[in-house]
């Protein structure tokens, strides 16, 4: 049986891979989470008992953990999720992005490196690396043109500084070591157990307080949107067809403005809680970031033409199924709000 070592299991898109994975695939997934405060028990517990996964809580950056890990459970593929993910944090703290991105991705290169070589060849062959990288590190378009895999890096926060090198390392130990590396570059994704500290969950968690809606600077920067669920599924593709070495961009194929996506979902909010409508009234404008990224976009026409891979979800369907699911899980939310230290409740400022 396959066995495929998942790092952040516990996170927005490690527990949806784990989730879609288990129903599609006869994998054995192995999870590895620190759980940071971005991890969540709630998000995977469900899946606790399921047969073929099991949890090992574990710092991507201890290194005799991994080799522990890696000896015990022998995996044929590592898809490697863990990070520090929010770039706002990592603009006022970035020691732990430096210490995760960086440093635990090392470890982890190392750890599989070190297992790959006592493989026997056949399976070395077929081993794979899954680096799950960002848009963030190509930087930032300007109204036209898309990134795709000749991108140049070009980060500009310590989120996607991090990420950029830790794509390097994950590069480095391909063309240094031969290990069959893979390399992904996902847009922002959207959809249920993302928490509240980024944009489409924390605007609902406002609205549903009645609390004013913070969208940076005039909102005019451009994101490429991407359901999880999509997301999820271009991993599996790349991870079981994709050229060891090559890197795939996955394009969202719906931009849009902050400002515009606020107003989507106050309008998917206005149908939904009549009595706070129109919810657009609560949005206020606060100071840019730091270093605020223009614009992004991608061209996913490598992915689409060389494996097949298209997004399924459209946007609107798949942005009102996301309001409903956060509205239809407020146990879940309540966790996410307590684990981020924010009030769960309009009395509980
Ligand atoms: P997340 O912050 O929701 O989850 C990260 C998970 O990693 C958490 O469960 C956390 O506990 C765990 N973790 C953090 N440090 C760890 C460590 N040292 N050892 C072990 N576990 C650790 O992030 P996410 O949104 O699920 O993103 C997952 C990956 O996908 C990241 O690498 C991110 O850069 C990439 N990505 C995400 C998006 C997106 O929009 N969410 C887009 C492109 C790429």
């Amino acid at each position: 049986m396959t066995t495929v070592l998942i790092t952040g299991c516990a996170g927005f898109v490690g527990s949806t891979v784990l989730r879609q994975w288990l129903a599609d695939t006869e994998w054995r997934l192995v999870g590895i989470d620190k759980f940071s405060y971005a991890g969540l028990r709630t998000s995977i517990a469900p899946l606790l008992d399921h047969p073929r996964f099991m949890l090992q809580v574990a710092d991507i950056g201890d290194g005799p953990a991994l080799q522990a890990l890696f000896a015990r459970e022998q995996p044929d593929a590592v898809v490697h999720l863990a990070a520090e993910s929010h770039v706002d944090r990592s603009l006022s703290g970035p020691a732990a992005f430096i210490q995760t991105n960086l440093v635990g991705t090392a470890m982890l290169l190392e750890a599989a490196r070190a297992h790959v070589e006592q493989l026997p060849p056949a399976r070395r062959a077929a081993f794979r690396f899954l680096q799950v990288s960002t848009d963030e590190v190509f930087g930032a378009l300007g109204p036209t043109g898309r990134f795709n895999e000749a991108s140049p890096y070009e980060p500009n926060s310590p989120y996607s500084a991090t990420k950029a090198g830790a794509d390097h390392l994950a590069r480095a130990w391909h063309r240094s070591y031969g290990l069959p590396v893979l390399t992904t570059h996902s847009p922002n994704n959207y959809g249920p157990r993302q928490l509240p500290e980024k944009l489409i969950p924390r605007i609902i968690h406002h609205a549903l307080r009645g609390e004013p809606l913070p969208v940076y600077g005039d909102g005019g920067n451009v994101r490429d949107w991407l359901h999880v669920d999509d997301h999820a599924r271009a991993l599996r593709v790349v991870l079981e067809r994709g050229e060891p070495g090559e890197t795939y961009c996955i394009g969202g194929g719906t931009e849009l403005s902050n400002l515009d996506l606020v107003h989507q979902l106050c309008a998917l909010l206005d149908v939904r809680r009549p009595a706070l409508a129109p919810h657009a009234r609560l949005i206020q404008h606060v100071a840019d970031r730091p270093g605020h990224d223009w614009r992004y976009a991608i061209d996913g026409s490598k992915l689409e033409r060389t494996l097949g891979w298209r997004a399924q979800r459209p946007f609107a369907e798949g942005l009102a199924d996301t309001v409903d699911w956060y509205l239809d899980h407020p146990e879940w939310l309540a966790a996410a709000l307590r684990q981020l230290g924010m009030a769960t409740a309009p009395d509980d400022r």
